[in-house]
């Protein structure tokens, strides 16, 4: 656990803060969510191992920059660049006789947990989440109805793959879970995140002479509660929503996503209402300057008649 902390570099958002949060609540998704009776203990343990390793080594900035730079990770791997990189590097550590958590597992079981650790930390690529959200949904529409516990379990746990999408979505929910959290505290992580983003945006300008998208550009700073409004919309509200719909032990967390929406809504429509104060004055100025050149139509300005 030393070791993976330090793996963790001492930035803005994706520090070791994070990786422990993110393996916290798969800890939390597993007993608390009751996830965990799908599972075996091998497997589980995998899982929460590889939450925690997930961001090890993350250098603050995203997969996109890592191919725009051309970093030496972007030149190692070709897809789910930062993603990769953090496997290899958990992998590593696994390799060292000395931090190996998994030396005393058979050949097969440890073969297991690598390939869990593949399936976990690779799904933190949030443009894979985009491609798995329809499977998850088809899962979880097909056990809804069935009222037996045991069919639910025998559906999931003999199906390699059914496993797999679920266990992938939960590292999502683990990823994103900050804003589920109390609005104290998601308040706070969601500037760390931008900041961190910022941080990219000034490095975009300075070492690649981009202009960053509004999302990484510290002058549109004001616009943050309105794209954490479009986030948890477009991006979170499934995770939660559809985890709620299939166990209703994680309830919790989708209620406090909805409660930190109303919250960035509430901020929105502040800076709206400040936006548009600011766009009537324009709007009266404007008018009042094209009364002042309409009083003036038709007079000449050198005839005297007129
Ligand atoms: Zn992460």
């Amino acid at each position: 656990m030393y070791t993976v902390r330090k793996g963790y570099r001492a930035i803005t958002y994706h520090n070791w803060r994070h990786g422990f949060n993110v393996g916290h609540t798969m800890f939390c998704l597993l007993q608390t969510g009751k996830l965990r009776k799908y599972y075996s203990d091998l497997d589980a343990f995998a899982m929460v191992a590889a939450a925690f390793c997930h961001d090890i080594d993350h250098r603050g900035t995203n997969n996109l920059y890592q191919t725009k730079s051309a970093s030496p990770l972007a030149k190692l791997h070709g897809s789910s660049i930062m993603e990769r990189h953090h496997l290899e590097y958990s992998k590593t550590l696994m390799g060292e006789e000395s931090l190996n958590i998994f030396c005393n597992l058979q050949k097969r079981q440890f073969e297991t947990v690598q390939h869990l650790f593949d399936v976990c930390i690779i799904a933190t690529d949030l443009a894979l989440y985009f491609k798995k959200r329809t499977m998850f949904q088809n899962i979880v529409n097909a056990t809804e109805p069935m009222a037996d516990e045991k069919e639910a379990i025998a559906y999931i746990s003999n199906n390699p793959i059914r496993k797999e999408i679920i266990m992938a979505m939960m590292m999502t929910g683990c990823d994103l879970s900050a804003i589920t959290k109390p609005w104290e505290v998601q308040s706070k992580v969601a500037l760390m995140v931008a900041a961190e983003f910022w941080e990219q945006g000034d490095l975009e300008r300075s070492v690649l002479d981009q202009q960053p998208i509004p999302m990484m550009d510290r002058n549109c700073a004001e616009q943050l509660p309105k794209m954490q409004c479009g986030f948890i919309d477009f991006v979170c509200s499934f995770v939660y929503k559809e985890f709620s719909r299939f166990h209703k032990e994680i309830q919790p967390m989708f209620d406090g996503l909805n409660n930190n929406r109303a919250h960035w809504n509430e901020l929105a429509e502040v800076y709206n209402a400040k936006m548009k104060a600011i766009e009537d004055e324009k709007k009266k100025l404007e008018e009042e300057e094209a009364k002042k050149a309409g009083g003036d139509v038709g007079k000449s300005k050198t005839c005297t008649i007129c």
